[in-house]
């Protein structure tokens, strides 16, 4: 265990240390199986199991009605891109779908939906996705089928911390990078999905909660396999699902579940957060955070050092020592340069304490 770093990643990000060691116990045989879960029959009944408590934890943890179905998919947040327009545009005659975009993937979530019907953009085209536009400013339509927006923007750091009001239109949203991070009120929406390779797991599985009255609608030539139908009928089944990642999901629910539930895990990514915020406005601009105040996000924090436009050798110094302290994944998206610090569940506290002794040091060695 010594041996690891401390891994600041924005997906595939760090997973709690228990949940390693506990697939670690068992990979070479599951449970009395004298197999791994790689190699179990997914009909099976080890499998089964496995699948039937990772659906019952994430009922309990976030307190799911029956008339929302949950699914185990693959293909990622991009392959929802393409499934929610395929399955959803038919809700209405007009085809027509309304797209917040506040970021990178909102923004390619929007541009795949064209391919399936009529979207309608609900903000102008934003220069920089630093902030959220006030709801009183949004264009709905009130005849579109469903209203798509990404709740945390993984690569520019802005977060809804509302849910947004749309008039009894089917709410959808990509929760990828902050599922679970704190507990929200399922029945809100009509469909909620993430990757799970952020806080939820490995990658390999996507995680789609959808209201039962939603299925139904899909496009005739929408594959059968992307068909939310297809798959709740077969209980995720219809092909072979991602067996290993939907086992390390499990894990990481029972984790959750272990140290508290998703109201505990909001304290704790609030405590987090917190310290990391207060050393870059107590910097005196030495650290810059571009995105507005309370439209911060608790899961990732977009940074620059040395004013807003960064300065390159700095930042590369600060990569490199933090390298050689051990903090690995601190580099921002290529596209927006910098720096960005990512806080899933599984990033302790300590883990924050000991970056932000170091971004303190830094500051005063280096301004
Ligand atoms: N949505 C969000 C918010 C993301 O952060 C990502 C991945 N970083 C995606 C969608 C795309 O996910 P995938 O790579 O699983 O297709």
């Amino acid at each position: 265990n010594s041996k690891r770093v401390i891994n600041f990643a924005a997906g595939p990000a760090k997973l709690p240390a228990g949940v390693l060691e506990a697939a670690q116990k068992e990979l070479l045989d599951h449970a009395g199986t004298g197999v791994s879960v790689m190699e179990l029959s997914h009909r099976g009944a080890d499998f089964t199991k496995i699948l039937h408590n990772a659906e019952r934890d994430l009922r309990d943890l976030l307190s799911i009605p029956s008339n929302y179905k949950i699914l185990f998919l693959q293909g990622g947040g991009n392959g929802q891109f393409a499934s929610i327009p395929m399955n959803l545009m038919g809700l209405r005659d007009a085809h027509s779908a309304d797209y917040i975009v506040t970021g990178c993937w909102s923004a390619k979530a929007a541009s795949e939906a064209e391919k399936y019907g009529k979207v309608n953009y609900v903000l102008p085209k934003l220069h920089k996705y630093t902030e959220i536009p006030h709801p009183s400013t949004w264009n709905l339509n009130p005849n579109a089928s469903y209203v798509h927006y990404c709740c945390n923007e993984t690569i520019h750091g802005t977060e809804f911390h509302y849910i947004p009001e749309t008039n009894g239109i089917p709410l959808v949203c990509d929760m990828s990078s902050n599922f679970l991070s704190r507990p929200f009120d399922i029945t809100k929406y009509g469909l909620v999905y993430a990757g799970a390779q952020k806080n939820l797991g490995c990658a390999g599985v996507t995680l789609v909660i959808v209201r039962e009255d939603l299925i139904g609608f899909a496009n005739p030539l929408c594959p059968t396999t992307m068909d939310y139908r297809t798959q709740v009928n077969s209980n995720s089944m219809y092909n072979t699902p991602p067996c290993y990642s939907i086992y390390i999901m499990g894990l990481v629910l029972e984790w959750i579940k272990k140290n508290g539930g998703a109201k505990a895990m909001e304290d704790r990514n609030n405590l987090k957060i917190l310290s990391v915020y207060e050393t870059i406005d107590n910097s005196d601009g030495f650290y810059v955070a571009p995105v507005k105040e309370e439209f911060r996000s608790r899961m990732n924090i977009p940074l620059r050092i040395g004013g807003m436009e960064g300065n390159d050798s700095l930042e590369k110094k600060f990569l490199d020592q933090a390298h050689q302290m051990g903090m690995i994944q601190l580099k921002g998206h290529r596209s927006v340069g910098g720096l960005r610090i990512s806080l899933y569940n599984a990033i302790e506290l300590d883990e924050v304490e000991y970056l932000v002794q170091f971004m303190k040091d830094f500051q005063q060695a280096n301004q």
